[in-house]
């Protein structure tokens, strides 16, 4: 076999490639990971320098490996990427990078994985790239025109250059809510959101969401009616500490949308222009599937047709991480073990 041929191909090492990765090596499989990144922590390493987990160690830990720090500690971005980084040294993960894969294409026998480092050839591929390379920003008209900086949650860092500006978060769930509060003491800020945000009470963290959207998996897939069991949407605000503190202060406001942006702001359902250097959206991530367009599986709602996590027009190809659609709670940390867990079963069943 050349040094350009695996069995399987993982595309992306974020938290979703390394799980997948970790039940390869037990099925004892060849395999490869191609990360665009330059080093450890997929999506993580874009998180802004306070961000703290809403879910405590052992919810925020990847398969044989529990994190550090207590049953009660919510870890920060930093200390999750160090532990990242020691997974994937830990298990001595294959991984190449920066790679980052164009495309995907069917050559016959193997699927071909194209890079900006030369050509995979694969009898399996499994696409774990996550939502960062597709971050959504509404249409609102004037959009184009404003000349103040905008930026996507996916890009902010930290609030030091926006001190003294006069800025906008746009976006009602977790990341407008955890970026409107780490900008609160050095900008001008205001939170704007479509309606009034919804928060989750003192007590309920990602351990919690998790447990509860467990139970409802569980009751649906035994046919009992999992509507009496809480949901709190994902969309839903924890309130991880420096939330909970802005709120405490009574700091946590939120303003309804403007209708529009001009040059130098926006305008205000009440008519009132008002001048705005700067606009952070919090409002989300579509799905980046641009590298699996050659296969001809893409739906037109950016989905693919899927049975589990194997896709149902090219059976090559598995998905693991993207959220509900390619397995239950797997856009979560501790809820991605058991999609990886079941793609490498299945994908070693497959090549045998
Ligand atoms: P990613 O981390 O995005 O990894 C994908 C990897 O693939 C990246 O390294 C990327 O560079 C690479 N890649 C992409 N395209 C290509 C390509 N074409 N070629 C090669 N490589 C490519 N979940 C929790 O359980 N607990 C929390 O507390 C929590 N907090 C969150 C806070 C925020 C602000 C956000 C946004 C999410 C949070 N989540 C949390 C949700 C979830 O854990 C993350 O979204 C997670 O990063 C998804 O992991 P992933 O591996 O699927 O994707």
């Amino acid at each position: 076999m050349s040094a350009r041929e695996r069995d399987v191909v993982v595309i992306g090492a974020g938290q979703a490639g390394l799980a997948t990765a970790y039940y390869l090596r037990r099925a004892k499989l060849d395999f490869v990971l191609l990360d665009a990144e330059t080093g450890p922590g997929g999506a993580w390493r874009h998180g802004w320098e306070s961000l703290r987990l809403f879910s405590p160690t052992r919810w925020s830990s990847l398969p044989g490996f529990l994190m550090t720090g207590g049953p009660d500690y919510y870890p920060s971005r930093d200390e999750f990427l160090a532990y990242l980084t020691e997974y994937e040294s830990r298990y001595a993960l294959p991984i190449e990078r920066p790679v980052r894969v164009s495309a995907v294409c069917n050559v016959g026998e193997r699927l071909a994985v194209e890079t900006d480092y030369g050509t995979w050839l694969a009898r399996a591929v499994i696409s774990a790239t996550g939502t960062l390379g597709a971050p959504y920003v509404p249409h609102i008209p004037g959009l184009d025109t404003f000349r103040g900086e905008q930026l996507h949650s996916a890009e902010y860092t930290s609030p030091l250059p926006f001190a003294g500006q006069r800025v906008l978060v746009v976006g009602g769930g977790n990341s407008g809510a955890q970026i409107f509060a780490d900008l609160l003491d050095l900008a001008d800020v205001t939170w704007v959101t479509r309606y009034e945000p919804t928060f989750l009470p003192d007590d309920v963290d990602g351990r919690v969401l998790f447990e509860w959207a467990t139970e409802r998996f569980l009751a649906a897939r035994e046919g009992r009616d999992p509507s009496s069991i809480p949901s709190g949407g994902l969309g839903d605000i924890v309130l991880v500490a420096p939330v909970r503190a802005a709120r405490d202060r009574g700091m946590i406001v939120s303003t309804r949308m403007f209708e529009c942006l001009t040059p130098t702001g926006v305008v205000w359902p009440d008519g009132r222009e008002e001048g705005v250097d700067a606009i952070i959206w919090c409002t989300g991530f579509g799905t980046a599937l641009d590298h699996l367009r050659p296969l001809g599986i893409v739906a037109a709602d950016n989905r693919i047709a899927m049975t589990g996590t194997r896709s149902i027009d090219e059976p090559r190809l598995w998905l693991v991480g993207y959220g509900e659609w390619t397995g239950f709670a797997s856009a979560t940390i501790v809820g991605v073990g058991r999609s990886a867990r079941a793609t490498a079963e299945e994908v070693a069943a497959v090549l045998g």
